[in-house]
């Protein structure tokens, strides 16, 4: 069982309260990468680069068991590069610089030795990017998962309205659900956003947890209280890449493994988080990643008796 994965690779600048990184390697297309390569192999991904990615990040990947064939390497253009800051909080941030260099061009193509994926993560990229790779798709994967942002809804909200009917999954945060649908209460937007197409919709709330709605139904997972959040840039792809990969893994699409799948996400970001860029996402192994998938199964457990 494969993964297609589409975005961003990126070199990132990031200011958090407790440090600051001029250049580190990000990008969403690496992030979901890194987190669901512990679940499935191969992940299949679909991205662009310039002359000044580094080999050895490449190579790192490759020995994960990412393909690379997907990803388009410009010899004269620089990486795409974002900078941050984030407030005191770090519930938010301001975005610096966005720099799309090679971004700018980019037109994926989704490589024949892909098309067999039945799982497809589209990273927040512009809807018709993400639309396109949709359509190449020779036989529809068996699951279609999207992200998105602020900005779409911004400048291409008809191209996202078109997108959002051909996903199965949806995954954002809880200011992007309002923005999109009007509604603060996050039940309302979850009701207005499922008959926009998407059968299941996820909403990241950072360090208060995600909800999964589908239908009439809704599960929430928490996030992991941790004593010191470092840096949270990546961690909602890296919710995605978990979530995606332990799908992908057991082939299961129903509600009830996705209510798995997000612990299993929620699990893979509360690591992110823990140091700048993806550099915890790289020392954590499996047994580092099921003793968190037990310490969330605490969290949560608890024994009552109705009288
Ligand atoms: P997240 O913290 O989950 O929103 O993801 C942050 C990552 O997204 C960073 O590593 C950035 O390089 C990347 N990123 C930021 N803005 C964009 C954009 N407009 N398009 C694609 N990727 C982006």
């Amino acid at each position: 069982m494969s993964l297609i994965v589409v975005g961003s690779m990126a070199f990132d600048a990031i200011e958090t309260p407790f440090g600051k990184v001029d250049k580190i390697v990000g990008g969403a297309a690496t992030y979901v990468a890194y987190a669901a390569a512990n679940f499935v192999k191969p992940v299949q991904q679909v991205s662009i680069v310039g002359y000044d990615f580094p080999t050895e990040e490449m190579e790192e990947l490759k020995g994960r068991g990412v393909q690379l064939e997907g990803v388009e390497i410009i010899p004269d253009k620089k990486s795409f590069f974002w900078s941050g800051r984030y407030h005191e909080d770090m519930n938010s941030r301001d975005t610096l610089i966005t720099d799309l260099n090679v971004l700018a061009d980019f037109n994926p193509k989704v490589p024949d030795s892909y098309q067999d994926s039945e799982f497809l993560m589209l990273g927040n990229l512009a809807p018709a990017v993400q639309i396109s790779v949709i359509k190449q798709m020779k036989k529809r994967p068996k699951l279609i998962a999207m992200d998105t942002m602020n900005f779409w809804m911004e400048i291409a909200l008809p191209e996202l309205q078109q997108l959002l009917t051909m996903v199965d999954v949806l995954m954002i945060n809880d200011a992007e659900a309002r923005q999109l649908t009007g509604q603060y209460s996050l039940v309302k937007a979850a009701k207005d956003i499922l008959t926009m197409g998407p059968k299941y919709l996820v909403i990241k709330k950072g360090e208060h947890g995600a909800l999964l709605f589908h239908g009439d139904s809704v599960f929430f997972a928490p996030a992991l209280p941790l004593e010191d959040v470092f840096d949270p840039t990546g961690a909602g792809d890296t919710f995605a890449g978990g979530f995606m990969g332990y799908l992908a893994k057991t082939k299961d699409v129903s509600f009830d493994n996705m209510k798995t799948a997000i612990i299993v996400g929620s699990a893979m970001a509360s690591f992110c988080v823990e140091k700048f860029g993806a550099t915890r996402l790289k020392e954590i192994n499996h047994q580092d990643i099921d003793a968190r998938i037990r310490q969330f199964k605490e969290l949560v457990n608890f024994d009552i008796e109705l009288v």
